[in-house]
């Protein structure tokens, strides 16, 4: 059985406790894992202040900042392959996606390696004559980093680049579900060169969790998981003040129009939904199709679900893969069921797979009768989409945004005006037109209402992990005049 080890203050450790991880292929213990304590908690974030203070790395300069994250990035990349099979085995995910994402991971590292010496301050054309005033953009301090289970390599990645970029530190706080490819992630993130405790990662749940996000020397969290646990890190990260991104869950629309070109949006619709086995954040959960073609867009895709191939995980032929943890299977069972009652048509799927592991089929619910059906209103993490059809554009808008998320969706039209009009009126962060499930670190990624705030990817996200110090010199010689006037 292997052992992970936990990273703090640039040393491993088993941690005093540990857990077991299962592997959701088999269902079976096939790792043991670090359980961090309150007293690993608060050795990491002391650890991450006195890095942060040092003047190993409060010395450094910028562009050496960047240096390290190139390293970081060409190692990642040299590791790829052993990331991904980790993430596989603890995950699930299947192993065709987690080499892919892994190896482009290492881009999102360039690309804010390349940024760390462009985060600039300003000068003011300030309105007195005898003052120089000028922005200084500083690092925003100690941040704690919360991940959930899927793609933990790619959520950490948006913050540990852009927070190491700005010159703050960070204590990662990985999922207690899979949490290997981190644990491993350290071991690399170790031969970097980095100052000790420039990062630290270890793992636990709720418990090691709250601990983090209400530490008094914490100044930033950024969190990826469930609106629930969102509304805990708040009032955790209230505690101190602490400043928060929340990239949360979504249930987000898939558009088509009768002028769409139908093969392609459908294989999009697969990679929307059915990819990663539908745990993804982004995953195009509703499909909202104009009713004259909702026929033959739904015969088309119930014939390319069922030919997904389902199997193990680290096979390259797999293409849906067993679900993370059993707990999430069940709530899948337990949302169809419900759907159902409520009146929604299951057009394919909706039965755990009759084999060892978490294994659930791409399902498609027919909601046009349901329209309140749980399926159609709860964020779920799974393959499981749900239909509902409409007639005008007016009507497509409307069901588009009636949801308390705001993260993706995606629209398929080849009308370019129509495009446009659809565009402006959908509430979401990302809005993908004849493609879906696009990312790259240059474009800024994140949600409305309850899919979160601030945003992860592009230049924006390393200048929310700063704040400004505005400078000011007075350039006279003369007296300072009456001291009771404000100048
Ligand atoms: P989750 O909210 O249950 O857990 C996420 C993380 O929070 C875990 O590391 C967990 O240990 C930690 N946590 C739990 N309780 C805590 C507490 N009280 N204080 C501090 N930390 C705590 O999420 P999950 O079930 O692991 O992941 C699925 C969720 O993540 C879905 O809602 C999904 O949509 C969302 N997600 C969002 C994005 C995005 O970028 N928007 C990406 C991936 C996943």
């Amino acid at each position: 059985m292997q052992q992970f080890q936990q990273y703090i203050g640039g040393a491993f450790s088993d941690g005093a406790e540990q857990f077991d991880s299962l592997d959701p292929a088999t269902g079976k213990v096939w790792a043991r894992m670090p359980e961090a304590s309150a007293k690993d908690v608060n050795a990491a974030v002391e650890a991450a202040e006195q890095a942060f203070f040092s003047p190993e790395w409060a010395g450094m300069t910028a562009t050496a900042r960047g240096k390290l994250l190139y390293r970081l990035a060409d190692l990642i990349a040299e590791n790829a392959p052993r990331l991904a099979e980790l993430e596989t085995r603890d995950t699930g995910k299947i192993i065709r996606e987690t080499s892919a994402q892994i190896a482009y991971v290492a881009e999102y590292y360039r690309y804010y390696a390349g940024l760390a010496d462009k985060i600039e301050g300003a000068h003011l054309p300030i309105d007195k004559p005898d003052m120089e005033v000028w922005l200084r953009r500083e690092p925003i301090g100690v941040v704690a980093a919360v991940v959930p289970w899927n793609s933990q390599l790619f959520l950490s990645a948006v913050k540990i680049g852009p927070a190491l970029a700005a010159g703050c530190t960070v204590v990662l706080k990985a999922s207690e579900e899979g949490p290997a490819p981190m644990l491993e992630f350290a071991r690399i993130f170790d031969l970097a060169g980095f100052p000790k405790g420039v990062l630290n990662v270890i793992t636990g749940g709720p418990v090691a969790g709250a601990t983090l996000t209400s530490h008094p020397k914490v100044a930033h969290v950024a969190f990826t998981g469930g609106p629930e646990t969102a509304r805990h890190i708040v009032r955790n990260s209230a505690k101190n003040l602490a400043s928060t991104s929340l990239e949360l869950g979504g249930k987000s629309p898939f558009i088509v129009f009768e002028d769409a070109d139908i093969e392609s949006a459908v294989n999009a619709q697969v990679s929307g939904i059915f990819a990663a086995t539908g745990q993804s954040c982004v995953a195009g959960s509703r499909l909202v199709v104009q009713s004259s073609v909702k026929d033959a867009f739904l015969a088309r895709l119930k014939e390319k679900a069922e030919a997904v191939v389902i199997g193990a995980p680290d096979d390259m032929a797999t293409e849906v893969g067993p679900l993370c943890t059993r707990r999430q299977r069940d709530i899948a069972v337990d949302l169809i069921d419900r759907s159902v009652a409520q009146g929604a048509k299951l057009i394919t799927g909706g039965k755990p797979v009759d084999r060892e592991g978490f294994y659930f089929p791409p399902t498609i619910l027919d909601c046009s009768e349901a329209p309140n059906a749980d399926s159609l209103t709860n964020e779920f993490f799974g393959p499981v989409l749900s239909v509902v059809s409409f007639e005008t554009e007016e009507e497509a808008i409307a069901i588009a945004n009636n949801t308390k998320f705001g993260l993706a969706s995606g629209l398929f039209t080849q009308n370019l005006t129509r495009a446009h009009r659809m565009i402006k009126a959908i509430r979401a962060g990302i809005v993908w037109v004849n493609t879906y499930r696009a990312v790259s670190p240059i474009a800024p990624f994140g949600g409305h209402g309850l899919s979160g705030h601030g945003r992860e990817g592009g230049i924006q996200a390393a200048l929310d992990y700063t704040k400004i110090k505005a400078v000011w010199l007075r350039t006279s010689d003369d007296p300072i005049p009456d001291p009771f006037v404000m100048r």
